[in-house]
């Protein structure tokens, strides 16, 4: 028999603990509690639970019988894989280590999350949605847009010059409606809408130092609507409000927005490569060098810094510009 040690013990029909020996002949556990009442259990059948937080490690028995261990002792007789085991499990959870090998792991989840999975969901969610939901949700962008600007102050004729080269000369598959507006606070600037709507403004078009470049960036546009990529951009600002939300309770919380917020730059990125490749392929068709869109977002970097258009950036940095350009150019050499 080996030495008694001191244990809490549950019978399994009372949730009572009794102060009780253990004590074992290394086949059965000898358990003497209450008023000298000895119970056996066979030792094989104890299953041992780890300490867990504020929790002591625990013998489990058949019949919810089991035995706790005081002040995390747990007596030198017991199994020894078991206990190596025990002590582990116990050690993992106080070592700094693992915390941080736990940190690191949230962190790796979190990333992977805004890397791929918001976006992914942003990208499935943005092509099942209904026609009419599509409508209605640009209908809303559209409306805020014309309000927010004036009428085309372009004399008509101009204007059906820029529409034939959208529509006879482009030709899109889906061919979007091309509206033109003016605003001295947006600029030259260009939208690409869900509802199949392009919005381009006046400035734009006097920007541009012939109609290739128009050409170009309607092409560019058409890209962003082929891809969906305003919707896409605003149900990934959804899902990362509603996660971040969740996690934090608050969603101004600088720090915890920050990844979101380079993760969302990075969209942007992404959205215009992907805008200007298709612009680039269709000038190509055209016989037309993609140079033409990597003239324009030249000249429209050095007249105004920076310009947003719609949910996603004509141009949104110029480390952006620069490499969008070096992207072009690239391509006219093919
Ligand atoms: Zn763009």
């Amino acid at each position: 028999m080996t030495d008694k040690i001191t244990v809490r013990y549950y019978d399994g029909k009372r949730n009572v603990p009794f102060p009780a020996e253990l004590s074992s002949d290394g086949a059965y556990l000898r358990i003497v509690y209450g008023d000298g009442q000895t119970v056996f259990h066979p030792l094989h059948q104890a299953e041992y639970i780890a300490a867990v937080g504020g929790i002591p490690p625990v013998l489990e028995l058949p019949d919810d019988v089991r035995i706790e261990f005081i002040g995390n002792e747990i007596p030198d007789w017991l199994d020894l894989k078991h206990k190596t085991m025990l002590r582990h499990v116990g050690h993992f959870e106080k070592s700094w280590k693992w915390v941080g090998i736990g940190f690191v792991t949230v962190i790796c989840v979190i990333f992977v999350l805004f890397k791929w999975g918001i976006p992914g969901a942003a990208y499935h969610v943005s092509r099942s949605l209904p026609d009419t939901t599509l409508k209605q949700i640009g209908d809303q962008t559209e409306q805020a847009i014309v309000q927010l600007t004036k009428a085309s102050g372009l004399k008509p004729e101009r204007r059906q010059k820029i529409s034939d080269l959208y529509y006879k000369t482009l030709k899109p598959s889906a061919p979007a409606k091309l509206v033109f507006r003016n605003s001295k606070t947006i600029g030259a600037n260009a939208f690409a809408i869900p509802n199949n709507t392009i919005i381009i403004t006046d400035d734009l078009v006097r920007l541009a130092k012939n109609d290739h470049e128009i050409l170009a960036v309607l092409a560019h546009e058409q890209g962003h609507l082929k891809e969906r990529h305003s919707l896409q951009q605003a149900l990934r600002g959804i899902g990362t409000g509603v996660f971040l939300l969740v996690i934090t309770g608050d969603s101004n919380d600088l720090v915890s927005s920050l990844p979101a917020t380079i993760a969302a730059a990075q969209y942007s990125q992404e959205f215009e490569f992907e805008a200007d490749l298709y612009a680039a392929t269709e000038l190509q068709r055209l016989g037309l060098p993609p140079k033409h869109l990597a003239d324009f977002l030249l000249r429209l970097q050095k007249q105004h810094g920076h310009e947003e258009h719609g949910a996603t950036n004509l141009l949104s940095s110029h480390p952006l510009t620069q490499e969008r350009v070096k992207r072009l150019e690239t391509l006219s050499a093919k």
